[in-house]
């Protein structure tokens, strides 16, 4: 989907299998690899293939906002017990450095309030 895609991005690039990266479920839809810095046992990122800056663009396809959670539920079930912490940093003011929309999966043990 060369349309969807920054040239510059690194989620982009990840989606397209030049930047390697420890993949843990892909689909047509999404693919979800292993944070490069894990900030808890279980640290995952569900990237849709297509570029969009933010879950606020995300929003406006409610059915791969859906997909994108129900893959998260998936990767907490068979990486960790099943519950898990969803976080989208939205904007530089929140945190967010790589802007291709991404879903944190936290997951596995007890997460500490205020964990990421
Ligand atoms: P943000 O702060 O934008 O919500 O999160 C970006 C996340 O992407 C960070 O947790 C960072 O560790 C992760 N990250 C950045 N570059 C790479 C990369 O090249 N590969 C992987 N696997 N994770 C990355
Ligand atoms: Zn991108």
């Amino acid at each position: 989907v060369t349309e969807h895609r920054d040239p510059d991005c690194v989620f982009c690039k990840i989606v397209a299998g030049e930047i390697p990266s420890e993949r843990v479920h892909e689909d047509e839809q999404v693919i979800a690899f292993k944070d490069l810095s894990p900030k808890a046992p279980v640290h995952v990122l569900v990237v849709p293939r297509e570029h969009r800056r933010d879950v606020r663009e995300l929003a406006g396809d409610p059915a791969l906002l859906a997909h994108t959670a129900e893959v998260a539920s998936k990767v907490a079930s068979e990486q960790a017990d099943g519950d898990f912490r969803l976080i989208f940093n939205t904007g530089a003011n929140a945190g967010q450095t790589v802007f291709h929309v991404h879903a944190h999966v936290l997951a596995g043990g007890t997460l500490a309030e205020g964990e990421m």
